[in-house]
């Protein structure tokens, strides 16, 4: 699933100046890193480079306590590369998980929010543990080489960096398939991801319902494709059905899922996940989100409080969502275990449709469940406009 077109495209102009010896596609050992001289040593260099700033960057959760969840899920998974994938949790809205050549491994906190449980992990850790073992860029590399003259594909590499501008026909098909890792790749991580994930002990069932809800997400989406995720990957729906009957031929007896402790170790996140993706404004692709996590049942007054929030921003007359808003935050009140922002959102919303005793009585509850609340000023600052 790779995602940065720009560090892919700087590993293929180093890889323009760097030799082009071509060898068999064999599996990384564990331990092994590519030797000076060879092509893939290139791709390493410029991939050392790259990792060096997303460890730097901004968007990483420095979270002690997330990591090594994740970590000791991927590392029980697969022990004998535990130490050669370095693996950055990317504070981000949407699905997305991506590998590098070099064992760097990305994986969006808008995917653990989607996922249910510990076996739905694995099936990502182990699509993208895939991608690495086969050396997939690198064979993405050889595959492009041999089909488009190194001039045109200099031209592609930098254009895809954000250096020029694709002109052609040509160019831009050729853009395209640079993209992605191809079908094949994807196919063929599903598969050794399925038997990863399946030899640690996981549910395989697992791993099609990732798809499934991703392609209610698409469906639903606001946006014109969906999310960035999609651009790389054309094919869900025979994903899906491949991994559905590969589940089905399984016999996954007392195949575990993990759900206890996935939920004890994210549930403290879950809100700011939300958070993220309610400024997305993707109000479609959210909705499924929430129907997915309300069906699986983890604190149901917090997503009542998210549900609330979605149909107040997006305040269309025709949704009818005032009233919806106004439901689900009481709904998120009565059932606890939302934030006491609920409250607050309520008062607004009954403020905003004119009904005054009701928003002095919510921003009043406010105040008495978060009296050190940091906009307590604010809120006491309303409900002197309604003396
Ligand atoms: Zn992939």
């Amino acid at each position: 699933m790779s995602s940065d077109r720009i560090w892919f495209a700087l590993a293929l102009v180093s890889l323009l100046a760097a030799g082009c010896a071509t060898q068999p596609v064999v599996d990384v050992q564990p331990g092994e890193r590519p030797p000076l001289e060879s092509e893939e040593a290139g791709f390493w260099m410029v991939m050392d480079r790259v990792e060096e700033r997303v460890r730097t960057s901004g968007h990483i959760v420095r979270d002690e306590q997330l990591n090594a969840y994740v970590r000791d899920i991927f590392c029980q998974l697969t022990p004998d590369y535990c130490n050669d994938i370095r693996l950055y949790l990317v504070r981000s809205a949407y699905f997305n998980a991506s590998m590098m050549a070099n064992g760097t491994m990305q994986m969006w906190t808008g995917m653990l929010l989607r996922v249910q449980n510990e076996a739905q992990i694995a099936a990502v850790l182990g699509h993208e543990l895939t991608h690495y073992l086969r050396r997939h860029t690198l064979q993405r590399w050889r595959d492009i080489r041999a089909k488009t003259d190194a001039l045109i594909f200099f031209q592609l590499a930098t254009a895809v960096a954000g250096v020029g501008i694709v002109g052609t026909f040509a160019q831009l098909a050729a853009l395209g398939s640079i993209q992605a890792f191809s079908r094949d790749m994807e196919r063929e991580a599903d598969l050794l991801g399925f038997e990863i994930m399946t030899k640690a002990g996981y549910d395989p069932r697992e791993a099609p319902k990732i798809w499934e809800m991703l392609i209610a997400e698409k469906e639903a989406s606001n946006l014109p494709k969906g999310s960035i995720f999609f651009a790389s990957h054309p094919t869900s729906q025979e994903r899906r059905d491949t991994l559905t009957k590969m589940a089905a031929e399984y016999d996954s007896g007392t195949a575990k899922l993990g759900r206890e402790r996935f939920v004890e170790m994210t549930a403290r996140y879950r809100g700011d996940w939300l958070r993220d993706e309610l400024r997305q404004r993707d109000f479609g692709s959210l909705q499924v989100v929430l129907d997915y996590l309300m069906e699986a049942g983890a604190n149901p007054g917090e997503l009542q409080y998210f549900q609330g929030e979605l149909h107040r921003l997006r305040g269309e007359e025709e949704e009818d969502d005032e009233a919806k808003a106004v439901e689900a935050y009481e709904m998120a009140i009565d059932t606890g275990g939302g934030p006491p922002e609920a409250h607050r959102a309520l008062g607004l919303v009954y403020w905003s449709a004119g009904r005054k005793d009701e928003a002095r009585g919510a921003f009043e509850a406010y105040i008495e469940a978060a009296p050190e609340a940091d906009d307590r000023a604010m809120v006491e600052y309303y409900l002197q406009q309604f003396e």
